[in-house]
């Protein structure tokens, strides 16, 4: 684990309606505060005809709002963002007919100074991480599917399909408070972050994530997981946001075999001065021999 500098982290965001939506309630963010940390939030809002897009601008807007005005560490900042888009969300939706019941998802990551990057989610959206080739679920949807499966009432295969699959159990904006999972992260030089809705996750199978996140910088695996969600019919909006560490680069990644061959040459030198080592041995007491029988006869 090493310090990080959010300022050479490199992302990027895509968003897309899809193909089958008239309009896209997605919304996403990307926010700096004074210390140069940084906050990317995604968020996939739901309800009514405008309500779910209503409800996922006002999260992306309170939450980068409260990120960049805020002086508590970490935690505290994340949960008071999203509490205070909850509040402003379900204010709104009082206020107005077409907007009552709207609601939102929301994950949002904070990359700063310390050693740890800060997750928040409420709902399904998701985050990931790509490290050492393995592609890393780290948030548990609050989705009815979600928690069948771990009663162990249905298998993953079974949620994938469910009639029930988009239910979810916990949303910013629906409620008059809201429980928000705020996790610390440990995070290495070379990470992969991976921020989406469910229009990526619910389409494009994980192996198929996992290889666009080994193989592009953000912002072509970002238009490349859009672009495969959408090959797969875009039944829904689809968001992503794709975050690299910085560090831990394809020279590094070279790295470990060259040192492997520098170390074998290392052993094949070794090897060589022990066979002329024996040689040598060899040689002084052929000498030896030479020397003593000139010497007795
Ligand atoms: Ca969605």
């Amino acid at each position: 684990m090493s310090a990080i500098d959010p300022s050479a982290t490199d992302a990027a965001s895509a968003t897309d309606t899809g193909q089958t939506r008239s309009n896209n309630q997605d919304a996403c963010g990307e926010f700096s505060d004074a210390d140069g940390a940084r906050l990317f939030v995604v968020a996939d809002g739901m309800g009514g005809h405008a309500g779910g897009a209503v409800a996922s601008r006002l999260a992306v807007e309170t939450i980068g709002k409260v990120f960049r005005t805020s002086s508590e560490g970490p935690e505290g900042t994340l949960r008071a963002a999203f509490e205070s888009a909850n509040e402003r969300i379900f204010e709104r939706a009082q206020e107005s007919e077409d907007l009552a019941g709207m609601g939102t998802t929301g994950v949002a990551l904070l990359v700063g100074e310390g050693e740890h990057l800060w997750l928040a989610h409420v709902g399904d959206s998701r985050a990931y991480r790509f490290r050492d080739g393995r592609l890393e679920r780290l948030t548990t949807d609050h989705s009815l599917v979600e928690a069948m499966q771990q009663r162990g009432l249905i298998t993953a295969e079974e949620a994938a399909v469910h009639p029930e699959r988009n239910v979810i159990l916990r949303s910013l904006g629906v409620q008059s408070s809201v429980e928000v999972d705020v996790t610390p992260i440990a995070s290495e030089p070379g990470d992969r972050y991976l921020l989406c809705s469910d229009g990526l996750s619910s389409v494009v199978p994980e192996p198929e994530i996992a290889a666009v996140l080994a193989r592009n910088r953000p912002a072509a695996a970002a238009s490349l997981l859009v672009d495969m969600a959408n090959q797969r019919g875009g039944p829904d909006n689809v968001t992503v946001q794709v975050i690299q560490i910085p560090g831990g680069t394809r020279e590094e990644a070279i790295a470990p075999r060259v040192r492997a061959g520098a170390a074998s040459a290392g052993r094949r030198l070794a090897r060589m001065r022990r066979v002329a080592l024996a040689a040598g041995l060899v040689g002084v007491l052929l000498l030896a021999l030479v020397l003593w029988m000139v010497a007795t006869h």
